[in-house]
């Protein structure tokens, strides 16, 4: 696949919930498959919306993905236990995708950075915003650091302009500042809405 850039790179897609952050890894991952060149994508472990060994877009569109629980484990993958990248005989794929990205520990900022340097294209989905609108985890150093960033908007479900946040619900109200970004077991919801229309509870 002809890539404008010369060698390895970053590229990251973010955006709200429901912008297509998903289907657009998966477009870019399926016209490598259909290159033929080999390609791995991980997705953290945490992340089980759909299907367990897949990445699966809003709309329904799927592809193998790796659940990992750390960058560590995702390293160990690619090279075998333990070994460094550039290791002799370590294959690398052509291209290494990460959805949910945010969930990912810092580790994944060096790794991608060590991938792009041995050659490899690494494409990362995320959030850029947790729901407070606050920079997510990793992701305001990827953006950084990546040469190609794409920011998808969704549709803002109160007034229909474009969507940048991703506001959350729990029993249906805004959720608080102080409730933790990642929440198990609660009866929360999420909306994509407009800068206007996103609130956030003190
Ligand atoms: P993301 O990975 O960014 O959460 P997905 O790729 O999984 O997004 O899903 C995007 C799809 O979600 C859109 O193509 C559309 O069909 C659907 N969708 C549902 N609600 C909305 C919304 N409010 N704005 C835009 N798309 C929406």
């Amino acid at each position: 696949l002809k890539s404008p850039y010369h060698g390895g790179h970053l590229e990251v897609i973010v955006g709200p919930m429901f912008s297509g952050k998903s289907e657009e890894l998966i477009r870019r991952v399926g016209r490598a498959l259909i290159a033929r060149q080999r390609v791995q994508v991980f997705k953290p472990a945490i992340d089980d919306r759909y299907h367990a060994a897949s990445v699966a877009s809003h709309t329904g569109r799927v592809i193998a993905a790796l659940p990992v629980s750390s960058t560590a484990q995702v390293r160990a993958h690619l090279t075998g236990e333990g070994a460094l990248l550039e290791t002799e005989g370590v294959t690398l794929p052509d291209v290494v995708a990460f959805d949910e990205a945010q969930f990912f520990d810092s580790g994944l900022v060096p790794l991608a950075l060590e991938l792009a340097d041995a050659g490899v294209r690494v494409v990362l989905a995320g959030l850029d915003l947790d729901f407070r609108g606050e920079p997510f985890g990793v992701m305001p150093e990827l953006l950084s650091r990546a040469e190609s960033v794409e920011k998808l908007t969704a549709i803002c479900v109160v007034c229909g302009a474009p969507a940048t946040r991703t506001q959350r619900l729990i029993g249906g109200r805004p959720a608080r500042r102080s409730d933790p970004v990642v929440l198990v077991g609660a009866a929360e919801s999420y909306e994509a809405r407009c800068r206007v229309h996103h609130v956030v509870e003190d």
